[in-house]
Formats: structure tokens, sequence, C-alpha cells
């Protein structure tokens, strides 16, 4: 590769300051370093997560700043000590990583590697404490270690899924994060067996993905659960055959649940991040054998409370991040699920846009317009 090696000059959006729209600059990206891989973004995505770190209300403020961590790219070349990967290969960047040998990573268990797990106030590389980063000589920081919204960024080798180079990587690109989330918080943690009734709570674009999860498993009764009534429509999309709107009632969502399954479903799926939410999903699941899963990221100071008895009752409450998938390990098989076309991705993207205008799709996730919205960063 004539770049490999080189300073790679190249667009980026930059969030210079809170809040404040992005603008597209030329920025220098540095060789990958030792373990570190440089990749050529072809798309990304827009999360609530990025919205969230770009107007730093309540969290660490960290400007000037790249965003962006779901996307699809091609590695242009890799650092000493990659083996894994090399120029060529299909990648998908995930802002959490999996080094393989901590406890963790060696745990079939967990996916909360104690190297990659994701830091969202480091703004530079783990290897030197450094950005690869730079306008005009002076740093620009990262963002959870894959700073998608740049033609090329730099990456932990960690940090990055191999994927099959056949995969449609304008689809495939929204695996990086929230799909795989609320996804796999279905499939591999509430785990609902075939013809059971699970009950989604919050129908953004995690809820409907742990709701597509359930219609994966055959789930034959799929109840969301929204403030929101304009969300049913949408959701019947993805299997959704009851909605209930909390408001609606002046009794707790929990007894309006338990009412309509015969004493409470057999799985929940908590995706707003709301405590009370929190609570009712987990006490509507049926005794004996319910699961509740919790998925939303809540206020720091929330507190969870309820009886013990729902324990003692044999009703489960657990919790997942990034709905358990080991980044490296377990991404490229999702790839799979979609390339067997047994996973259905298109209707998650309602939106598409050229990477110059990505401001408009700040403007259409803060609209509630969109559920993802795909950047081209090829004209
Ligand atoms: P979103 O804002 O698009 O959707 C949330 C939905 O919940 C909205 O439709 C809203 O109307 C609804 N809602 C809010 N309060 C409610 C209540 N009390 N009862 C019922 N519905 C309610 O968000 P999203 O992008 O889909 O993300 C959902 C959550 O998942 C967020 O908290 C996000 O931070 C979290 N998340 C967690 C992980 C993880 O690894 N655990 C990863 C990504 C995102
Ligand atoms: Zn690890």
């Amino acid at each position: 590769m004539a770049t490999a090696g080189k300073v790679i000059k190249c667009k980026a959006a930059v969030a210079w300051e809170a809040g404040k729209p992005l603008s597209i600059e030329e920025v220098e990206v540095a060789p990958p370093q030792a373990m570190e891989v440089r990749v050529k973004i072809l798309f990304t995505a827009l999360c609530h997560t990025d919205v969230y770190f770009w107007e730093a209300k309540g969290q660490t403020p960290v400007f000037p700043r790249i965003l962006g961590h779901e996307a699809g790219g091609i590695v242009e070349s890799v650092g000493e000590g990659v083996t894994e990967l090399a120029p060529g290969d299909h990648v998908l960047p995930v802002f959490t990583g999996e080094c393989k040998e901590c406890a963790h990573c060696k745990s079939e268990e967990s996916n909360m590697c104690d190297l990659l797990r994701i830091n969202v106030d480091r703004g530079v590389m783990i290897g030197d404490g450094q950005s690869r980063f730079t306008i005009n000589g002076k740093p620009i920081f990262h963002f959870v270690g894959t700073s998608t919204f740049s033609e090329y960024t730099v990456i932990h080798v960690g940090c990055l899924a191999k994927i099959n180079p056949e995969a449609p990587l304008d689809k495939v690109c929204i695996l990086s994060c929230g799909i795989s989330t609320g996804l796999g918080a279905t499939l591999n943690v509430a785990k609902p067996t075939k013809g059971s009734t699970v009950a989604i709570f919050g129908l953004g674009a995690v809820g409907l993905a742990a709701m597509e999860g359930a219609r994966l498993s055959g789930a034959s009764r799929i109840i969301g659960v929204d403030l929101n009534p304009a969300k049913y429509e949408q959701a019947k999309k993805f299997g959704c055959t009851d909605f209930v709107n909390p408001k609606n009632y002046s009794k707790p969502v929990q007894e309006v649940l338990a009412e309509m399954t015969n004493g409470g479903v057999d799985r929940a799926v908590e995706c707003t991040g709301h405590i009370d939410a929190m609570i009712s999903a987990f006490e509507c699941v049926h005794d004996g054998w319910g699961v509740a899963v919790l998925v939303g990221v809540p206020h720091k100071d929330a507190v969870f409370k309820t009886y013990p008895i729902n324990f003692l009752s044999e009703r489960t409450l657990k919790g997942t991040f990034f709905g358990n998938y080991k980044p490296r390990t377990d991404l490229p098989n999702v790839v799979e699920m979609y390339m067997r076309k047994e996973l259905e991705l298109e209707k998650f993207i309602t939106h598409s846009v050229p990477f110059s205008q990505i401001n408009k799709a700040f403007d259409l996730m803060l609209s509630g317009q969109s559920l993802r919205c795909i950047m081209r960063m090829e004209e």
C-alpha cells in the first residue's frame, strides 16, 4: 500500500465544542503504532451515544473530538504485532474490545474485557497515550477507541471484528453497537423459547433490535411497552403483536401485563434507561421462570427497589453490556445471520446521507425521525 507508514490527510467531522454543529475538516491521521490498525471507513451510522457525548450534558467534556462508533471499513495498514488483520480485510469497529488474554476474555460468560472495555473519557490511544489525529500539528481527541466520523481512523486491533468481505458494509455497519446490543440481550441473555411471550420496554433502535431477537427466537406474543404511542406502528414491522402505553392506565404497567398474560410474561427486556421501566420489566415476569434483562443505561443516582419476595418466587433479573457479544469472536457470526437472511437489518435503516451532511443525521436523530441514518464517506 502506497500510504502505509505515512501520514494520511483526509476529511473528518470534528466536534470543536459541546452541542455545536460538527465541521468537516482536513485532518492528519498518523500511521498505526504497535497493535493498532488504520481503517478506511466506508459507512458510518449515528447512535444516541454519539449525541450524548456531543451534547456532553453530565459527561466529561473532551473536545475537540472526532465522534462516531458504528461503522464499516477496510483495513488500510497495520502496526507492529498485528497478525490477525491485513490490508484489505473488512472490519466493524467496536467501542468495547476483546484482548483475548484477560480473565474476562478467557471467561465464556463475560465480554467485559479488562484492557479494552469502553472508556468514554479517554481521548487517546492506550498504547502511548497520544492521539493519532491532528490538525496543523494540534491533537484532536478520539472517542471510545473508534472515532469513525473520519475517512481514516486508527483503532486498537482488539476493537475490530473481521467480517465476511461479501457482507454489504452499508448494512452490517449498524451491528457495531445498538443493534447487536438489543439483539444479544434477547438471544444471549433473555433466551426466550419458541412460543413464549416477551415484553420489550422502550421501542427505540435498541428495543426494536431486542424485538428482532424475540422474533428470531419464535416468540408467539411480543408486547411492546412505550410512553410514545407513535412507536407502535414501526414496531409492527419487528413483530410487535400487542402495544401497551403505561400512561393509559392508572395502575402500574406490570399489573396490566400480568393480567394480559395470565400471570406474567416469560421474558422482559428493558431498553429505556428509566428506572421505573426497569422495575416494571422485572415485576412483570411470571413467577417460577420469568427472566428480565436490563439494557438501558440509567441515571447514575437511580436506585432499583423491589420486594425480595419477587426473587424468592423464582424470577430472575439480569443485566447486559453489548448484548453479551464478544466483539471479535461473536460479531462475525452475527454478520452471517444477516447473510443467511435470518436477521433483517434493512428495517432499521430509515435514512442515508452523504458524510458532508452529518449534521442532518444529528437533526434526524434529535427530532426522533430516524432509527438509523447511514452516512456514506464516498459521495
Ligand atoms: P431511544 O431513546 O431511541 O429509545 C428509548 C425508548 O424508551 C423511547 O421510545 C421512549 O419513549 C421509551 N421510554 C422512555 N421511558 C419509558 C418508560 N418509563 N416506559 C416505557 N418506555 C419508555 O434509545 P435507544 O437508542 O434505543 O437506547 C435505549 C437504551 O439502551 C438507552 O438507555 C441506551 O443508553 C442503552 N444502551 C445500552 C447499551 C448496553 O450495552 N447496555 C448499549 C447501547 C445503548
Ligand atoms: Zn480482555
